[in-house]
């Protein structure tokens, strides 16, 4: 159901009446408006609108009374590179070897049935021996392992993608993810694998195809990345392609190499900035124990001739930040809370990764509570490829398993009454956004999440569809949380060991 805006507002004014409510509803709204309004045009980091953005983010911590936390002011800025792919030199060739003699079987290149969707990008060329590891799950608490991850050191692994229909992997099952590509590339990556291919399993030439298409809709050609990133190659080819190449494989028992190109050309970089802000804890010793709340305030910018509003993903993240802030500055707690509006997360986690790489003065980190997604409830089924599920419950806190005692502590706050919180620790946390960035870090981490639905990535992440009175109860629950985070005795502690950091 959808609400009118003065409908809506009246909600959220009357989830306001109790003395606890600490949500402006017409600041947040107008913080709402601003960041999703045309002339923001999507905020994509490296853009004109979004360095307007951020200035604006500054503005408004000065206002709120919180002092500035960057290297410059309320900035923490840094530079990001920005390659793009020269088709042209992107291909892959595959060659027999025998007695020294190679033999070139054929060659692929860029949008002839190869394909290629880089994140991150910087010019290489890889000679290795082609390995076929089947549909590239490993996992042996499942019982499945496609390739022994002690012979993918050094190969280009060739995978098909999906799992079996009937196994454990396929789509609602235990293992889901891990028929997922991007989790096949990373455990290839890990497992010391040089460059992936996928090619599609026998007879499912529609996932590949799907696969393929999805693909080329949610590609950002303009790629930012810090410069110590380390780019893996991940590439598809087609059906066609893909069946000639297992075919020859097959037909010369292994004894083949892929030379893989993939080629950049590298333009201007550009900088990008974090802004930051702090409330000073109270307690002079325990000041120096950071609690970070971090949402991102970067989104897709324009693609395919319109504009990504960008309403639950992430605006509602930074309307919640604004809450909790203004809600702190005249009662901080004994620890420190640092609100950090992150830019470049869609690029892939760059403000996140660089804060975590580069920490700022006054104090440890401590724990950190991430805000991606939490204007929306969960409709529908989650977005093809997602590894979330759907329930019904209004907030969804993943938490680092390594520090229990995060549930243990929340559970029980103000707000968690009127509010169906679901807990969860399950592996999905560590990639989805920028949380994993300090949880890589070994700093107990949180992300806040409201829920899948069918506007995720799209230009119909629209404000009006932001539910107003959910949100508000979800920064109540965030304001308590925080209180307890930053008052509490108990040490915040990451026990190692305590989970496994992947599966
Ligand atoms: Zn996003």
């Amino acid at each position: 159901m959808r609400i009118s805006r003065v409908q809506s507002l009246l909600v959220l004014i009357a989830a306001c009446q109790s003395i606890t409510c600490a949500v402006r509803p017409e600041a947040s709204r107008r913080l709402m408006d601003f960041l999703t309004s045309p002339e923001i045009a999507g905020r994509e980091a490296g853009t004109a609108e979004v360095a307007r953005v951020a200035d604006s983010l500054a503005a408004m911590f000065a206002q709120l009374g919180l002092k500035p936390a960057g290297t410059g002011g309320y900035f923490q800025s840094f530079v990001a590179e920005a390659p793009r792919i020269d088709s042209a030199h992107t291909f892959v060739r595959l060659n027999f070897e025998r007695n020294t003699v190679q033999k070139e079987l054929f060659e692929a290149t860029l949008g002839k049935g190869l394909f290629f969707f880089p994140k991150q990008g910087r010019s290489q060329v890889l000679e290795a021996p082609l390995l076929n590891g089947g549909y590239g799950i490993v996992a042996p608490e499942l019982g499945r392992e496609d390739y022994s991850p002690s012979m993918a050191k050094g190969k280009i692994l060739m995978l098909s993608l999906g799992a079996p229909s009937d196994s454990a992997f396929r789509p609602g099952a235990v293992g889901f993810r891990h028929s997922l590509s991007p989790i096949k590339s990373r455990m290839a990556q890990e497992n010391g694998a040089v460059a992936v291919l996928f090619v599609q399993a026998a007879g499912d030439a529609s996932r590949l195809q799907k696969e393929i298409q999805t693909r080329q809709q949610d590609f950002d050609p303009r790629i930012l990345q810090l410069p110590e990133a380390e780019p893996f190659p991940v590439l598809f080819m087609d059906s066609l392609l893909g069946a000639r190449m297992q075919r020859e494989y097959e037909n010369s028992e292994g004894r083949v190499s892929a030379s893989i190109s993939v080629a950049f050309t590298m333009e201007n970089p550009c900088t990008l900035r974090n802004v930051a802000a702090v409330v000073r804890g109270s307690d002079q010793e325990k000041a120096s124990e950071v609690i970070l709340v971090g949402a991102h305030y970067d989104h897709l910018g324009r693609r395919h001739g319109t504009y990504y509003p960008g309403a639950d993903d992430n605006a509602s993240g930074i309307v919640a930040l604004s809450e909790a802030a203004e809600a702190f500055v005249a009662r901080p707690p004994v620890r420190s809370l640092l609100f950090v509006c992150f830019d470049g997360e869609e690029k892939g986690l760059l403000g996140s990764k660089w804060l975590s790489n580069h920490p700022l003065e006054g104090g440890t980190v401590v724990a950190m509570i991430n805000l991606d997604c939490v204007g929306r409830i969960a409709s529908g089924p989650a977005p093809m490829g997602s590894p979330l599920q759907n329930d019904d419950s209004q907030i969804t806190v993943f938490y680092s398993k390594q520090a229990p005692w995060i549930e243990e502590e929340l559970a029980g706050v103000a707000g968690t009454e009127s509010l169906k919180v679901s807990w969860s620790s399950q592996p999905v946390f560590y990639e989805f956004s920028d949380h994993a960035s300090f949880h890589a870090k070994k700093v107990p981490s949180m992300f806040f999440f409201g829920g899948a639905h069918g506007d995720y990535h799209k230009p119909t992440d629209s404000p009006d569809k932001i539910e107003w009175d959910l949100l508000g109860k979800r920064i109540e629950f965030l304001i308590a949380s925080l209180d307890r985070l930053g008052n509490m005795q108990r040490k915040l502690e990451f026990v190692e060991g305590e989970g496994r950091r992947r599966p």
